[in-house]
């Protein structure tokens, strides 16, 4: 899949659309998501134009991808759900249901979640 420059991640890091911010760094911004699905909700996407987890692993270079994951244990730090615990989901593609094709991760916590998708 090619990039696609018009997504609405790549908007947000233009600061085109604004977005409720909640880390930034060289490697990475951090948001909450606008349709929470937990109390702590907050999406994590690379500056660069990678198209999913996949796509990331696959191209960029080590220390990006070092200082991305970094900068996801950053959130969940800043946000507190490193003490009490908390969930990283990132989708790739049709079966998974990934709805912008922009590489994100999904930081969930603030309350017990169950095991998986049960
Ligand atoms: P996914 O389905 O894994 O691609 O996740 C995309 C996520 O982006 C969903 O949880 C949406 O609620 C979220 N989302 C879409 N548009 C925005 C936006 N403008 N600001 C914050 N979150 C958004």
């Amino acid at each position: 899949m090619s990039y696609d420059n018009n997504n609405i991640f790549a908007k947000i890091l233009r600061g085109e659309i604004p977005c409720n911010k909640a880390y930034e760094d060289d490697f990475a911004l951090a948001f909450h998501d606008i349709t929470p699905s937990a109390p702590v909700h907050v999406l994590v996407i690379p500056k660069g134009e990678y198209t999913s987890f996949d796509d990331f692993t696959a191209s960029a270079p080590a220390t990006t991808i070092h200082g991305f994951f970094a900068a996801v244990q950053k959130v969940a730090q800043k946000t507190g759900v490193d003490k009490t615990g908390y969930r990283i989901i990132s989708n790739h593609g049709a079966d998974a249901s990934q709805s912008v094709p922009h590489f994100h991760v999904h930081v969930l916590g603030g309350k017990p979640m169950g095991h998986l998708l049960a």
